[in-house]
Parts: C-alpha cells; sequence; structure tokens
C-alpha cells in the first residue's frame, strides 16, 4: 500500500466523532524529502489521498532558523509565509498549521486528535500527574499557544526527550488540547491509540464516571418552537442565526481547549434570553452567545446551519470532557491570557469561515 492511501486510511480511522469534532485534528506522512500534511480547513474523515499538501521537508524546517519576530500576530504571519513558501510545486490549500511540528518528528505517521476520553485527563487539574503515572513513557506537555510557539515548544521538548531517552516519543499529551500520535507504521499508530483510549476508559470505570453525556429529551414541538422564537427575538438586530436544538446537559462554563472555543466560544449564555440580557452579554465577552440554555434545553447558535450544529456538537464535547475531568481532580479552564490568544487568532479564524 502506497504512503498517501496509508495514512488517508488512518485519517478515516481516527477522523470519527470518538477522536475529532469539526475540522480539530490533522495527520500527516512523510520520507526523507517530504512531508504530506492535512489541508487546514478541511476534516480528516473528509479526507482523499490527493487533498494533502506536499512540502519540502528541508524548507519547512528553516522556520527555525528565522530570527523571531516579537509581536505574535507577526510570528503567526511568519509561520504562514513559510509554510505557504515550503509547498512543492502544484500543491494546494493551506498546510495545516501544526505542519512544523510534524516536520519535527522523524517517524513517518503522524496521527493528532483531541478525543474527550483523552482531553478528560488532559483538561483536568491533576492531568499531568495523571498522565506519568499512566503514560510513563510519553511526553507531557503543559499549556503552549498554538501555531508558531507549539511549534517552537515542541520541536526543542522532542530533542530534549531524545537526548535524555534515545527516542523519540510515541505519544505526546498537550494540555488543554489533544495528543499527538507518532510511528513508523499505521499499525503502530493503531497500537498506541488502543493502549491510550482503553487505559484511560479504565481510569473513568475506577473512578466510577460515565464515558456518556447525559442528554434530557428533545422537547416537544410547541416547546421547541416557543424557545426558538425567544431566542431569534433576543438576538434581533444583533445577529441572523441559525438554530440547533438539544435536550438538556450540563453547559461547559468556561475555555477548555483551542477547539472548544473555536467552535463554541469560551462561555454559553445561560438564563432565559432577552434582548437586554444577550446586549449585556455581548458587552461582557465581546461576541453574540453560541450556546445558549435555558428552561430545560440547549441551543447551539451560528451564522449558517452547519455552524450552529458544530457549536452544539462541541459544547456537548467539553460537557463531557468536564464530566471526565472528575477523574483527574476536576476541569482546568484555560488562563485569560490563553483564552484572548485564541479569540484573536487569525488562523482559527480563517478556519472558520471554511466550516
Ligand atoms: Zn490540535
Amino acid at each position: 500500500m502506497g504512503l498517501l492511501q496509508e495514512i488517508t486510511e488512518l485519517s478515516h480511522e481516527f477522523g470519527t466523532v470518538e477522536y475529532v469534532r469539526g475540522g480539530g485534528g490533522n495527520t500527516s506522512v512523510k520520507d526523507a524529502e517530504t512531508l504530506w500534511v492535512k489541508p487546514s480547513g478541511t476534516t480528516l474523515c473528509g479526507l482523499s489521498e490527493g487533498a494533502f499538501v506536499a512540502i519540502d521537508r528541508k524548507k519547512i524546517g528553516g522556520l527555525y532558523d528565522v530570527q523571531s519576530p516579537k509581536d505574535p500576530s507577526e510570528r503567526e504571519a511568519l509561520v504562514k509565509d513559510v509554510m505557504m513558501g515550503s509547498r512543492l510545486e502544484g500543491a494546494e490549500g493551506r498546510p495545516s498549521v501544526e505542519a512544523p511540528l510534524h516536520n519535527s518528528l522523524s517517524a513517518k505517521f503522524v496521527v493528532h486528535t483531541h478525543p474527550a476520553i483523552v482531553n478528560g485527563m488532559t483538561c483536568a487539574t491533576d492531568g499531568k500527574a495523571a498522565c506519568q503515572r499512566l503514560f510513563p513513557d510519553a511526553l507531557w506537555l503543559d499549556y503552549i499557544d498554538p501555531g508558531y510557539t507549539l511549534c517552537m515548544v515542541v520541536r526543542n521538548e522532542i530533542e530534549k526527550f531524545k537526548a535524555e531517552k534515545g527516542v523519540e516519543p510515541a505519544m505526546i499529551f498537550l494540555k488543554s488540547h489533544g495528543v499527538f500520535v507518532a510511528a513508523d507504521d499505521a499499525e503502530g499508530i493503531r497500537a498506541s491509540y488502543h493502549t491510550i483510549m482503553n487505559t484511560l476508559r479504565d481510569e473513568y470505570r475506577k473512578a466510577n464516571i460515565s464515558m456518556e453525556l447525559t442528554v434530557g429529551p428533545d422537547p416537544d414541538a410547541a416547546v421547541a418552537a416557543e424557545a426558538k422564537g425567544s431566542v431569534t427575538s433576543a438576538l434581533d438586530g444583533i445577529a441572523e442565526v441559525d438554530l440547533s436544538l438539544s435536550g438538556d446537559f450540563e453547559v461547559y462554563k468556561g475555555p477548555i481547549s483551542p477547539d472548544h472555543i473555536v467552535y463554541a466560544y469560551s462561555f454559553p449564555f445561560v438564563a432565559t434570553p432577552s434582548p437586554e440580557a444577550i446586549k449585556q452579554f455581548q458587552q461582557t465577552n465581546g461576541y453574540w452567545p453560541r450556546i445558549i440554555s435555558f428552561n430545560g434545553l440547549v441551543f447551539g447558535a451560528g451564522e449558517t446551519r452547519r455552524k450552529a450544529d458544530l457549536a452544539l456538537e462541541m459544547s456537548q464535547d467539553g460537557a463531557l470532557v468536564t464530566q471526565l475531568a472528575e477523574a483527574f481532580g476536576g476541569i482546568c479552564y484555560l488562563t485569560d491570557r490563553a483564552r484572548n490568544f485564541i479569540e484573536n487568532w487569525e488562523v482559527e479564524a480563517y478556519r472558520k469561515t471554511q466550516i
């Protein structure tokens, strides 16, 4: 089987809702000269062999030799320019922002995902200690801003790990983000994921924590229509929205991970919606709410139906992560500084236009 065929199969296998939501996660395969990586703004499950962006490994490695600008947006622009300039002739699409990180690992296959089962640990207060206990051979990294900083820090940490242990890490857990799995063959990727998921499932079982999110029954049509009407009129003049509706669940109350911020935003609106209350929310947070929870119902809201669906799906994922994190000391939200970085991040803004 060809390399691209193998990475496409892996992308589909690890592109299910158990592992990623929306356009989250990324995969790559490489030989000595070329890295083929998932394009930004695509989904793992929808990838085809021809979609991978071919990158010159030497050129993208040049990113590490450039003097880094102090201004964060200049830094992100630099990564973008180097990445776009590293594409082989004829390559289309914008390479995933994590492409330099994929390139830093010498293993042939890299599969990066954000499973709720894993984030129950990486987003928990005692996640680091749990990771060291459960996965002693893995590399754990404290929270790092996505993009340029992530690529630079991970590269250094991989070098340190190699110097200490004589091998590259096969698993890299990123606090409040997800996991990278690297191996020289597809079976190695599957084996590592099998270990990760089963080890964590055992922990949740031992802690007596359900791995399913409890969602209340769908409301009857009349109740749903009335609730929908009050959300729409509360948002009147602020945004034209499509809505996605579900039965009740315990919505998350703060920024969980970059992807949760991107798709469902950091904070939900939990009250009966009125124009005044929505305006107040907007003044406090700088955006109108994507998650609205009241009367035993939860709405996802977005400019399109797809965005509304994704907001709701991501909110449920975050609620499940919050539930699972109880096994490791409870949920640990991102700091205001980390949250602001994501909320102002150009690359994520780009990705949102793609969904
Ligand atoms: Zn990620």
